[in-house]
């Protein structure tokens, strides 16, 4: 029985549960952080939480018998990439990275990129005076300290303290069409967006829209994966790498090595 275990916590890490379809021979764990409460939950075996540090994750690897892992979170999630990549290499199991591509501006954009939320604080106040921020619920203390703009952040749940002095917070789960965030940026009279470099199309319509309104945008860059992880850019890349041609039909076999 092969075993294939899917960090996952992302549409992609979703999207491709649903590709690998448990079928006879082929076993299939998509593990979720646990942050949200009532996640959409991918087929196949589920397991919630974490699992204590890469030394966890590799005793986890090796009394499941995982013949592959694949990191599919999301691309800010820089702590269980790197577990990731140490407790693979402890245990020899092969990994593979599933990363969306990062955004690249295009004419008209007017981007100014940043490598943290903390300097997107310090620099937010050049900006604008009324933000949309769409950076995260756990992400909002980096801004606790920011005066004279008045923040709108959009969030599944609601955030907690410390938490910025002008603030309104948007109880909403993504993805969000461009009409959406239109009426959003009218509705708050936005004048800066600022977001991570989350990439793929879901959360893209808010760069469209900023761009259509001439407005700037505060991105923060990614931080790089651990060295030497094997990235691709989507569920079609994976299915090719482990040997997938359609529907759970192994070529000659998902990679090993
Ligand atoms: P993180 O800082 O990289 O990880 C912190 C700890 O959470 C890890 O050490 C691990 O605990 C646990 N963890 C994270 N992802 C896990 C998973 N898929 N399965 C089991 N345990 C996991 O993570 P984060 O940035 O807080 O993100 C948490 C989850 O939300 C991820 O699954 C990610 O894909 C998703 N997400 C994150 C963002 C973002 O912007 N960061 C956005 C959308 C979705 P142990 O050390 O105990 O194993």
């Amino acid at each position: 029985m092969r075993h294939i275990l899917i960090l996952g916590g992302t549409t992609e890490a979703r999207q491709l549960a649903e590709a690998l379809a448990p079928s006879p021979g082929l076993r299939v764990t998509s593990s979720l952080a646990g942050r949200v409460s009532s996640p959409r939950l991918p087929p196949g075996e589920v397991r919630v939480g974490g699992f204590g540090g890469p030394a966890g994750l590799a005793d986890w690897l090796r009394e499941q018998q995982v013949h592959t892992l694949i990191d599919a979170t999301h691309p800010f999630a820089q702590v269980i990439s790197r577990n990731a990549a140490e407790a693979a290499a402890a245990v020899h199991v092969p990994l593979l990275a599933l990363r969306r591509p990062s955004w690249v501006p295009v004419a008209g954009d007017r981007w100014h990129w940043v490598d943290s939320l903390e300097q997107a604080a310090t620099v937010l106040p050049t900006l604008g005076r009324r933000a949309l921020l769409t950076t995260g619920r756990l992400g909002l203390s980096a801004f606790a300290g920011v005066t004279g703009v008045h923040l709108v952040a959009r969030s599944v749940e609601p955030p907690d303290p410390p938490l910025p002095a002008e603030l309104t917070v948007l109880l909403e789960r993504g993805p969000f069409r461009a009409e959406q965030e239109r009426a959003v940026f009218r509705q708050h009279r936005i004048d800066v967006l600022v977001t991570k470099d989350s990439g793929g199309a879901a959360t893209a319509p808010k760069l469209a829209v900023a761009r259509d309104l001439g407005l700037p945008v505060l991105i923060v860059r990614r931080p790089a994966l651990p060295a030497g992880v094997r990235e691709v850019a989507d569920v079609a890349g994976v299915l090719g790498e482990l040997g997938v041609v359609s529907g759970n039909v192994w070529s000659s076999g998902p990679a090993d090595g």
